[in-house]
């Protein structure tokens, strides 16, 4: 990064704020060359017709900071209908506030109109209690960088003279690695609780340092993401979890104490009293994932939401059985309690929590070998899934190292190899060497067809 040192005071407060600070092409080191064609071809289109243009937030930020942003964002003094009139490929979206978008092949450039501030009451502007609910109000740039959330996502790269505009303070916190919200940190999260979350996720994935005003109040504030509709944190969720710095994430919200608002099982687990090899199981889940994603690699959302809820539906299931309920149905009802009180909160879809279940029964599933039901499971589609996660769990669970080596030679195997395997074990078996779950389920009242589930309650506890 090369960010010269700032002249004008670090934190500028925004109604003072109408002077930018402006940072010319010599000293930042953003290059067009990092620019994406899409973003450079509005941006010109839109100088060249008359119109202010800059290339604005996360994708100024990423190149100050040297990083290759995944998106690029426009902000203008053109109206949504003007852009629109210049771009043969776009289109307007949006209710709350009309954003126009302009397609190039894959890439999408979202062009959006400098918003302004308004006055509570105005036709265009729609608060309830403090939030906005409504807001097309249009206005300065000035106007545009004040209402962004962190100083140093309110900064504007200028396609007329290639200088960077920072009216909010933002250059100085960059050089500094700390993150301030613009304006009082408490109306600012009241307005918008997922703010809170944008706070955790940018400081993970940047490797930014919350400044003391801004953390301070998410203690008392965090049950207002209780208010914030639960697709909206469902998105929210990926993007902290499934973009490549998910266990940093992870580790920020629980320190924050965020993590109770959006995962309250995980939360409570992750101070239970197994606490600790949870811990862990979280920690290889999200290392292997993070890894995963930076090799490219596809990644599933369910194979880490049945981790993080995993502990939480086996120690239910647990006590259940503790408290005299029959295993199959202990299992049964501590899944759909720990997924019904999920889904008040964050809104997983019904095809990953689908996933989520099938990655969970199929755990007790790894110690069957009869060919029939080796051959089902190996062409389970959730298969890879629940095998990785049995991978996992087996860092901490000595006892499921012998399972992880049978399917991973199994996988290996063609059909006649793998046959010979099953029948010289199932000869073996039928020798008498005692099966561990045999040996279970001795001990244990018999009940119709519950000994797959069975198996999963107990191998996974201590
Ligand atoms: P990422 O790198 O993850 O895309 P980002 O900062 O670009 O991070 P976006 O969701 O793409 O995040 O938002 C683009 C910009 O819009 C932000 O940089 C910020 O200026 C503004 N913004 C986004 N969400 C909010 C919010 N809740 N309140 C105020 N401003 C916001
Ligand atoms: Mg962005």
């Amino acid at each position: 990064m090369s960010l010269t040192a700032s002249s004008a005071p670090a934190h500028v407060a925004p109604e003072h704020a109408l002077v930018p600070r402006i940072i010319p092409r010599a000293e930042h080191g953003i290059s067009r060359k990092n620019i994406s064609n899409g973003a450079l071809r509005v941006l010109y289109r839109l100088h060249e017709a008359g119109y202010k243009a800059f290339l604005v937030g996360g994708a100024v930020r990423d190149l100050l900071l040297g990083g290759h942003p995944k998106d690029f964002d426009v902000a203008t003094d053109a109206t949504p209908e003007q852009t629109r009139a210049l771009f043969r490929n776009c289109r307007l979206i949006g209710r709350r506030f009309r954003l126009a978008h302009v397609v190039f092949g894959r890439e999408i450039v979202e062009v959006a109109t400098f918003r302004g501030i308004g006055e509570v009451g105005d036709a265009d502007r729609h608060v309830v209690d403090g939030r906005i609910v409504r807001d097309n109000v249009y206005g300065g740039i000035e106007e545009d960088a004040i209402r962004r959330d962190f100083t140093i996502n309110a900064l504007y790269y200028d396609i007329a003279d290639f200088s960077v505009r920072d009216y909010v303070g933002g250059i100085e916190d960059l050089r500094q690695r700390r993150m301030h919200l613009i304006g009082d940190p408490v109306q600012r999260y009241r307005e918008d609780p997922v703010r809170m979350l944008r706070a955790a996720r940018l400081a993970a994935k940047l490797d930014l340092t919350l400044s003391a005003e801004t953390e301070a109040p998410i203690a008392e504030l965090a049950p207002l993401l209780a208010d914030v509709a639960p697709a909206r944190l469902f998105d929210e969720s990926l993007k902290l979890f499934l973009a490549g710095h998910g266990l940093e994430s992870l580790r920020q919200l629980h320190r924050l104490g965020l993590l109770g608002q959006l995962f309250p099982a995980t939360a409570a687990a992750l101070s239970g009293p197994n606490s600790v090899k949870f811990g862990r199981l979280l920690g290889y889940t999200f290392t292997s994932t993070d890894e995963r994603i930076r090799n490219d690699m596809p990644v599933a959302p369910a194979f880490l939401f049945a981790a993080m809820l995993w502990e939480p539906v086996r120690s239910l299931a647990e006590k259940l059985v503790a408290d005299g309920t029959d295993a199959g149905v202990a299992w049964t009802a501590a899944v759909d309690r720990i997924l019904h009180q999920q889904a008040s909160r964050v809104a997983i879809p019904k095809r990953f929590s689908i996933a989520m279940e099938e990655i969970w029964s199929m755990q007790s599933r790894f110690d069957q070998r009869q060919k029939k039901r080796v051959m089902r499971l190996l062409a389970h589609p959730r298969f890879r899934a629940a095998f990785d996660f049995l991978v996992l769990r087996s860092h901490d669970e000595p006892e499921l190292k012998e399972q992880v080596a049978w399917w991973t030679d199994a996988q290996q195997l063609d059909g006649e190899h793998l046959s010979q395997r099953i029948a010289a074990a199932s000869v073996t078996r039928a020798e008498g060497e005692p099966g561990k779950k045999r040996k279970r389920s001795r001990r244990r009242k018999p009940h119709a067809g519950s000994s797959a589930k069975d198996a999963s309650v107990e191998s996974a506890s201590e």
